[in-house]
C-alpha cells in the first residue's frame, strides 16, 4: 500500500496515462499504478545505482517486467520520445531539484501533456520556474503525513498568467482554500520566522526587515478568513 503523500500523487495521474516517473528511488509508485491497472506502460528512473536495483527487484517480484521499465538515467534522460510518455511524475524531492531535472531536459516536455510535482521544498521557486517556462498550475493538493506536509502541483503546458508573489509563495490554489493542513503550515511557518527574528541582532538591520516582512505578510494570510 502507498504512502497518503504517494497516493496523492497517484490519484493525479491520467487513466492509461504513459507514466515516466523521475527518482522512482523502490518503484512503489508505478508498481502501484500498473498493478490496479490505471495504466498499463511507465517507465522508474533512478539516477543512483542502489535505489535503481531496488527498483528492478521489486518490479520483477511483482511481475511487472513487461509493463515497467527501470532504467538507470539521470532526470527526463530516461525516456526517449518513442516511449510515449504523456505524463511525468517526479516526488519526494526539493523545489530546486525538481525545477533543475526539468530544465535539463525542457525540449523534451514538448510531447508530455501533464506533470505532478511533489515537493518537499522550495515551492516559491519551483512555481517561479514553471510561469517563466510557460507551464500552468492547474491544480493543487496540501496534506499531511507523519507530522509533515507535503504540496502537490498539478502542471500543463499552457499560457502562463503571472501569479502574485503570495500566490507563488503560499499556492494560487491553497491560497483560496486555506484548508486545515494549510493553516497547519503557516502557522509552524510563523513560529519558525518570530524564533529567528527573536535571535536576529539589532544591528543585522536587513535581515530583521526581511523576516519582519514575512512574519506580517503570514499573519495577513492566516488572519484574513478565506
Ligand atoms: N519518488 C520517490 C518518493 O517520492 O517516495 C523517491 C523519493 S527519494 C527521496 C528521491 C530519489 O530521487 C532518490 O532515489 C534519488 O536517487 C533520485 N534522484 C535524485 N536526483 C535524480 C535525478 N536527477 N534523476 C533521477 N533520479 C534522481
Amino acid at each position: 500500500k502507498l504512502s497518503k503523500r504517494l497516493s496523492s500523487v497517484a490519484d493525479f495521474v491520467p487513466e492509461n496515462a504513459r507514466l515516466l516517473d523521475v527518482g522512482s528511488d523502490h518503484a512503489y509508485l508505478p508498481i502501484n499504478l500498473v498493478s490496479s491497472g490505471k495504466i498499463t506502460f511507465a517507465i522508474a528512473g533512478e539516477v543512483v545505482e542502489g535505489p535503481f536495483n531496488s527498483a528492478c527487484e521489486n518490479v520483477a517480484q511483482s511481475n511487472l517486467t513487461d509493463k515497467i521499465r527501470v532504467r538507470l538515467a539521470n532526470g527526463l534522460a530516461a525516456f526517449e520520445p518513442s516511449d510515449k510518455i504523456d505524463t511525468i511524475t517526479i516526488s519526494g524531492m526539493g523545489g530546486h531539484l525538481i525545477a533543475d531535472i526539468l530544465a535539463n531536459g525542457i525540449e523534451k516536455l514538448d510531447k508530455v501533456s501533464t506533470l505532478i510535482l511533489q515537493a518537499n521544498n522550495g515551492e516559491y521557486y519551483l512555481r517561479k520556474w514553471l510561469i517563466k517556462h510557460n507551464f500552468k498550475i492547474s491544480a493543487e493538493k496540501i496534506l499531511s503525513e507523519n507530522e509533515k506536509i507535503y504540496e502537490i502541483l498539478v502542471v500543463h503546458h499552457g499560457n502562463a498568467s503571472e501569479l502574485t508573489e503570495d500566490e507563488l509563495n503560499f499556492g494560487p490554489f491553497l491560497l483560496k482554500e486555506k484548508n486545515d493542513v494549510f493553516q497547519k503550515k503557516w502557522q509552524s511557518e510563523e513560529k519558525a520566522v518570530s524564533k529567528i527574528l527573536e535571535n536576529l541582532p539589532e544591528t543585522a538591520e536587513q535581515k530583521r526587515q526581511e523576516f519582519s516582512a514575512k512574519l506580517a505578510k503570514i499573519k495577513e494570510i492566516l488572519n484574513v478568513s478565506a
